[in-house]
């Protein structure tokens, strides 16, 4: 099995590493991430100047790019193969509900979905690391057991609590929750004493009813969202089609 890696948080966060180290025993990979933390980029390309690709003195392939960058790149250029699965991640701090439409860890494997190829992004709850380790051993039981079983091409994204291991026992299929509209901006003032502005951070959670990623979560289990990408607003289009006769 040929598995692409990639992420967000740049090509020496300790979540690339952990997962790479995770999957390389199962299966044959390629790690190409941004050289710098791309957190929130969603699926932006590079298109106003040109890319490089260099690599790391541990084998990753680095770009100076955004997630769909790298796996764009991959896809298209530089490997010799199609994989049969793109993984993101292990992206520090979750990625459910609304952020899955601003998160670069989900892009990253919306670009391979985009490709046709099976697609996971995995984050952790959390921030700070804690338990990695299980989250990335995880990941490789996920891949192990569970990729024949699946329907293909797959776009799934998945969220781990901080949790040991043998605290992971619960891993369920959930929808995506809904947040909060984010907090406002903080603005602040540089040295020179011009206004500059920080975005907020995300709002809290708003539907976290059962079944939704945010309540999965909330429970200790690992939650699984099957994703697509097509946003028309099939409930709409009736009455739009009727608006505009
Ligand atoms: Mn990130």
């Amino acid at each position: 099995m040929k598995i692409l890696i990639s992420n967000d948080d740049g090509y020496l966060a300790p979540g690339l590493v952990a997962l790479a180290e995770a999957l390389a025993p199962i299966a044959e990979i390629t790690v190409i991430a941004p050289d710098s933390n791309r957190s929130g980029s969603s699926n932006s390309l590079t298109l106003d100047r040109p890319l490089s690709l260099q690599r790391a003195p541990n084998g990753f392939y680095f770009v100076n790019g955004t997630p769909s960058d790298c796996v764009h790149l991959a896809l298209t250029g530089i490997l010799p193969i199609k994989p049969d699965l793109v993984v993101s991640g292990i992206n520090q701090g979750q990625n459910m509900g609304d952020d899955t439409l601003y998160s670069g860890t989900v892009a990253a494997a919306t670009e391979g979905f985009l490709f046709g190829v099976p697609s996971i992004a995995f984050s952790q709850v959390e921030h700070g690391w804690q338990h990695l380790d299980a989250a990335a051993r995880l990941a490789r039981d996920f891949v192990e057991r569970r990729f024949e079983k699946l329907q293909k091409p797959f776009l799934l994204n998945v969220n781990v609590p901080n949790r040991p291991y043998e605290d992971l026992t619960r891993i369920v299929a959930t929808r995506l929750g809904k947040r909060h509209m984010s907090e406002p901006v903080i603005k602040m003032q540089d040295p020179h004493g011009s206004d500059i502005y920080w975005v907020g951070p995300r709002g809290a959670a708003k539907d976290a009813g059962e079944g939704t990623d945010f309540h999965a979560a909330q429970q200790g289990w690992v939650s699984v969202t099957p994703l697509q990408i097509d946003l028309t607003h099939v409930a709409q289009l009736a009455a739009l089609k009727e608006s505009l006769a």
